[in-house]
């Protein structure tokens, strides 16, 4: 017997919640559960996290969530849960498999068994943003080592776990050299582990334009946040439908279960919603926690209720559906096939399913680390950047000076081009003189000594190398 937690939702959580229940309840699944109310009603008590404290501490007790989708109300101030849970939770591994159930689903990719691992807590969905000028605002994009290699390997224990042949990989490394850089090293470096399953990666564009085109060429695609947040959604609206899609969200420790779709206010209370998303993040849940015969069960049994054309209005379509239900009914036929299995959509087996080996992230052998430089962001209003580079060497000293200036990125100093145009935000490299060396005080130095001329600087970067290797970007056009 496992305890689980459930929260049932706003809007259509709360039917497709009791579908999903009754169905896995009626397989003989051993779970007991705890309720807990989060989203709408929450928030709107005046609870801008939309989940109170001891619904966590029942969460974190459990470990095990799972989760009809919530309301976020509209206005400023309320933040989502979804990202918080995932965040507070360490659900690092997003994983949403989307497959076409053609013909009995319409799709223009019959062929379509993908499985999105998602990187689930970094990249642009830190949340550090800044307004740093009148003109320019930034997003910090941080990509770490854990992060990336805790993603990939579960990458690849889940396509060992369920005999997925090959695993991809997309970013765009070809611009972002340092953070999709490192994901794609780390990429590599797993893959080798892995020899009996193929690797391959592609650039971000092509690869969801191929994706998009042509799905049945990939199998596991793994990839960070923002890529797999966009893209898994565009998966599984291509596979047949968002509502068909279910969603886990793995940590170390706890584990959240969902589907992929949102509350759908209109549709609530009207016994019309597709329980199918919530349904399949059930039965990811059952596999997660060891239940794989119920697991199996369920979904070969939904797998038959689909291919014998008992279909949600959203999925109902004349010729090819055969009964109009509601969720409740749905609920019932799926109950009805429970020792069923499909006959020309492809039954499932999770017989030699065991749980994925995830070792926990070990921290590496620091690198020798060398302070090699530093960028001294400005704000200034003025155009040519020949005046400001006048200005900023004022602040050159014995043992570093102003060796560049580039502006969104582009080299604009010295021998920039006047086409370029130019913002309000400025980036200043100091290298070291030849023979010198530059240190944290010298950077300070150079601080203070812009101050004193008035020079609006509004943030500084270090340059390092690690181990000798640079980990910093040269300017565009350098
Ligand atoms: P939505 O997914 O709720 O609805 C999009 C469309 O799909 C609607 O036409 C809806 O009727 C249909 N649809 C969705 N699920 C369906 C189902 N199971 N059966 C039949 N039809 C279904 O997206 P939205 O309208 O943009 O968002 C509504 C609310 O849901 C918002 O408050 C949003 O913040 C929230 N949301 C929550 C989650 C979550 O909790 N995981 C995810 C996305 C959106």
């Amino acid at each position: 017997m496992t305890k689980i937690t459930v929260a049932k939702g706003d809007g259509i959580g709360p039917e497709i919640m009791d579908a999903t229940l009754k169905i896995i309840m009626a397989a003989g699944a051993e779970i007991e559960i705890e309720e807990i109310e989060v989203g709408e009603k929450v928030y709107l008590a005046g609870n801008t996290a939309g989940i109170a404290k001891d619904s966590w501490d029942i969460i974190r007790r459990n470990k095990v969530f799972l989760k009809a989708p919530i309301t976020t109300p509209q206005g400023g101030g309320y933040k989502s849960l979804n990202v918080t849970t995932r965040k507070f939770l360490g659900l690092y591994s997003n994983v949403r498999p989307c497959m076409s159930l053609s013909p009995f689903v319409k799709t223009k990719h019959p062929e379509m068994d993908i499985v999105i691992v998602r990187e689930n807590e970094e990249d642009l969905y830190a949340g550090i943003e800044h307004q740093q000028t009148d003109e320019v605002v930034q997003c910090l994009k941080l990509i770490s080592r854990p992060g990336c290699e805790k993603i990939v390997r579960y990458a690849f224990e889940y396509a060992k776990q369920y005999g997925r042949k090959k695993v991809t990989c997309f970013t765009k490394d070809n611009i972002m050299k340092q953070t999709d850089g490192l994901f794609h090293q780390v990429f590599d470096e797993i893959a080798k582990e892995y020899p009996e399953i193929e690797n391959e990666h592609w650039i971000i564009d092509i690869g969801a334009a191929k994706m998009a085109d042509t799905p049945e060429i990939f199998d596991v695609i793994v990839m960070p946040n923002l890529y797999g947040d966009v893209l898994s959604d565009v998966a599984a609206q291509i596979a047949g439908s968002v509502g068909l899609a279910g969603s886990a969200n793995i940590g170390e420790t706890c584990a959240m279960f969902e589907a992929i779709h949102g509350s759908a206010p209109r549709r609530a209370g009207q016994n019309l919603a597709n329980p199918s998303g919530l349904l399949e993040g059930a039965v990811m849940m059952l596999n997660h926690i060891g239940q794989t015969k119920i697991a199996e069960k369920v979904q070969n049994a939904w797998l038959k209720t689909i291919e014998d054309g008992i279909h949600t209005y959203d999925i109902f379509k004349e010729g090819v559906s055969k009964q109009k239900v509601g969720t409740s009914e749905f609920a019932d036929a799926v109950i009805a096939n429970l020792e069923k299995v499909p006959s020309i959509l492809k039954s499932v087996s999770y017989a030699n399913s065991s749980a994925l080996n995830l070792p926990k992230y070990v921290r590496k052998t620091l690198a020798k680390k060398e302070l090699v430089g530093v960028d001294i962001f400005v704000h200034w209003a003025g155009l040519n950047p020949d005046e400001l580079a006048e200005k900023v060497q004022k602040l050159n000293r014995s043992e570093a000076s102003l060796s560049m200036i580039t502006n969104r990125g582009i080299k604009v100093w010295p021998e920039g081009f006047e086409e370029t145009f130019c913002t309000d935000h400025w980036r200043c490299r100091f290298k070291p003189n030849d023979g010198a060396t530059i240190t944290k005080s010298i950077i300070i130095q150079l601080l203070n000594e812009a101050m004193e001329q008035n020079i609006d600087t509004i943030k500084t970067e270090n340059l390092y190398t690690f181990n000798g290797k640079s980990g910093y970007s040269l300017g565009q056009g350098q």
